[in-house]
């Protein structure tokens, strides 16, 4: 049977990928804009806790299962940073180019072998607003800061990722490929595999942390 599930996030090209990639699930995503127009205040200092604010915040708004999802990147010499506030590193209404600029402002006299860095993404699956046991799936994709940016797809950080498992950077790659590869991909792998295996069962209220 076919269940409803709100999408806990304004973006629009994450609701097209995650209803085609819910449909196999079972799983009708639905626009949280049908429910609410004031978004969550992502109060928390993780990435785990922000999605797990917003998931709850989009049951508690629709009375529905919620999905939310929670990303950026952490960079080792940085302690972190820019990680929960990657997409406001450089001020409230910072485009991709101020944030990579500041980046590289940041990591100016970093040699090559001290500039790590991973994108990390964690998507929270909450069956409702009091869920004690939501799903909580995160995916990491490891690789370095370069010193200047390469390539022209994708967004964010992209042109400044380079990573070694490809030989090149995220904005270098497919979308297809970055979607295989990178960290939404690998979280929304485990979801989908938590969902085959039958890890939420959709009608009861467990207890039990899944951490996929
Ligand atoms: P959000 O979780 O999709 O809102 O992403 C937060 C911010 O993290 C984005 O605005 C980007 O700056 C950064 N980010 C997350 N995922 C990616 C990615 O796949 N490529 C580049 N930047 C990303």
């Amino acid at each position: 049977m076919t269940e409803k599930l709100v999408l806990a996030s304004g973006n629009s090209g994450k609701l097209k990928e995650f209803q085609a990639l819910l449909a196999s699930a079972d799983f009708e995503v639905l626009p949280q804009a049908e429910f609410f127009a004031t978004e969550a205040e992502e109060s928390g200092l993780s990435f785990v806790e922000n999605a797990i604010i917003k998931a709850r915040y989009a049951a508690n708004h629709s009375g529905l299962p919620a999905l939310a999802d929670d990303s950026g990147l952490e960079v080792d010499c940085l302690r972190g940073a820019p990680g929960i506030y990657s997409g406001r590193f450089a001020g409230e209404n910072a485009s991709d180019e101020d944030n990579n600029r500041k980046l590289l402002d940041q990591l100016q006299d970093i040699p090559e072998q001290q500039r790590s860095a991973r994108f990390q993404c964690v998507l929270v699956y909450m069956r409702h607003a009091q869920d004690p046991g939501p799903l909580i799936c995160q995916g990491t994709w490891e690789g370095m800061i370069l010193s200047e940016p390469r390539g022209i797809n994708g967004f964010g950080y992209d042109p400044l990722f380079f990573a070694p498992d490809q030989n090149c950077t995220s904005a270098q790659l497919s979308a297809d490929t970055k979607n295989m590869v990178s960290h939404r991909g690998r979280a929304m792998k485990k979801l989908l595999a938590a969902f085959a295996r039958g890890v939420v069962n959709k009608n009861t209220e467990g207890s039990a942390v899944r951490h996929a």
